[in-house]
């Protein structure tokens, strides 16, 4: 691996990521070394060392990989500065690295830019509403997204999405942004993330440009600030954006914001600021169930497809991978990178056997802690039954129900096999177990109620 390869491998790049994300986050990177597996780059910012290590690691390992490289990770390390410190990229980018403190106006520093015009944040092309997945944990966010992308009369302020990491909040925003760009490009939309607010709040500060700022941020239509849990704690730049805040809503201009967690819940953040949050509307995006999971995975294949036109993946491995990574998308989404990758480097079938080589990692740490005991527990608390009528050997219709669903779940839930089941019900058979799960799948499909009662308890489970 060279800087020449790399300068032909950017190049690739360009077409999986666009001409604009290109320019912004691929371009400055300079490579500097590949040793032991970790190829290094030089970046002018933490920033980006971060960002792209979020959101274009996959893609970078894996042209990196298809050219012959032998690339496990890439690190990024912040150019120049002594004070500089690096960035390490996991395989699969994972939650948010540290936050850092909030910086002091260093007294010289002439690397960064002057800020000249407001600048917003690149989008990123592939987050639109057009490849958002909707599904029950995301319905309330996504609509309240669509709402405010319609750019009419602003009826709440600010909106605020929150949820766990990688669960679409970005995404969201960056819809909208798009979104309102197209139907409305009279407005003045500006989308960033809070630590670059700070960033150009600490830098209008050394510049002794505050009146600049505050007047191009005041002059936005739209102002979207995404992770402003990052400025708790960070007491003059939390001022900033109160004030930035308290003018944009008196001239009645949309303010959208996502969090990490509730605003009443993030700690270390002002008072005044949480009020004024929860003063809009404020939405959560739920963990995801296996429905959307699915759904998101199906999606992502359909466009994969467009590249790669003759992959082939066989039945169950999708479900599989809903099943099995059941936290944050952004790991399903790498997950399904490293399939193909993976798949495409050796010419094989992306089949359960592929998929259980290239992902044992993932597949171990996300191995399902569900236990019989515990479907138990939560099937007889639902059909409010005693857990010893489930265990024991009534034959009651109303025993004898709530029993067969939580064989049902069992089989579904875990990896016990039908004889260990068997056990766990108190001694039973393996073919008595197999006889529940077959009458619950047939009663799935005829019976609305077992249909429902089984989904209720398997998303309890899941939680
Ligand atoms: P967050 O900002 O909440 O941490 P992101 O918006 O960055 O999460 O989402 C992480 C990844 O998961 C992105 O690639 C995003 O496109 C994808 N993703 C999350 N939710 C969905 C969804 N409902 N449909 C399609 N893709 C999704
Ligand atoms: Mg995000």
């Amino acid at each position: 691996m060279t800087q020449e390869k790399w300068g032909q491998l950017r190049g690739k790049l360009l077409k999986t990521v666009g001409q604009n994300n290109y320019t912004t986050w691929i371009e400055p990177l300079e490579f500097q070394e590949l040793q032991d597996g970790v190829a290094v780059f030089s970046v002018p910012t933490n920033f980006m060392g971060n960002y792209v290590s979020q959101n274009f690691a996959d893609i970078i390992l894996y042209e990196l990989n298809s050219s012959g490289a032998s690339v496990q990770r890439l690190a990024f390390r912040v150019a120049a500065n002594s004070t500089a410190r690096p960035v390490n990229a996991p395989a699969v980018a994972a939650a948010d690295p540290e936050t850092p403190e909030e910086p002091h106006p260093p007294t010289t520093d002439t690397s960064n830019p002057p800020m000249g015009s407001l600048q917003a944040a690149p989008l990123d092309a592939r987050f639109t509403f057009d490849s958002f997945v909707v599904g029950k944990p995301n319905e309330l966010a996504h609509a309240a997204a669509r709402r405010v992308a319609e750019g009419g009369p602003v009826t709440f302020n600010p909106l605020v999405l929150y949820g766990g990491v990688g669960l679409g909040k970005t995404h969201l925003m960056h819809a909208i942004a798009w979104e309102l760009k197209a139907k409305r490009p009279d407005l003045n939309v500006l989308y960033l993330s809070a630590e670059q607010f700070m960033y150009r709040f600490v830098q209008a500060l050394r510049e002794r440009r505050m009146m600049d700022f505050k007047h191009l941020f005041r002059s936005v239509d739209v102002l979207m600030v995404d992770d402003v849990q990052f400025i708790a704690g960070k007491d003059s730049t939390q001022e900033e954006f109160f004030h930035t805040f308290n003018a944009l809503v008196d001239q009645n201009k949309q303010i959208i914001i996502s969090a990490d967690r509730a605003p009443g819940e993030i700690k270390d953040l002002e008072d005044r600021v949480k009020s004024r949050l929860q003063c809009g509307l404020v939405v959560d995006l739920h963990p995801t169930d296996y429905e959307l999971r699915l759904g998101i995975l199906q999606t992502k294949v359909q466009y994969y497809r467009k590249t790669y036109p003759d992959l082939k993946i066989a039945d169950g491995v999708l479900e599989l991978l809903a099943h099995r990574i059941s936290t944050n998308v952004r790991v399903l989404e790498g997950a399904l990178t490293r399939l193909f990758a993976f798949a495409s480097l050796v010419g094989r079938e992306i089949d359960m056997e592929l998929t259980q080589d290239c992902l044992a990692d993932v597949l171990r740490a996300s191995e399902r802690k569900i236990t019989v005991e515990e479907i138990q527990r939560k099937v007889s608390e639902y059909y409010n039954i005693r857990l010893s009528d489930i265990i024991g050997p009534k034959r009651l219709r109303s025993y004898a129900r709530p029993r067969q669903v939580a064989m049902y779940l069992a089989k579904q839930l875990t990896s016990r096999s039908l004889p260990e089941i068997g056990r766990r019900f108190g001694g039973r058979d393996h073919t008595t177990v197999m006889h529940g799960v077959k009458r619950i799948e047939e009663l799935k499909l005829t019976d609305g109620q077992i249909a429902e009662d089984v989904e209720m308890l398997r998303r309890a489970l899941e939680a």
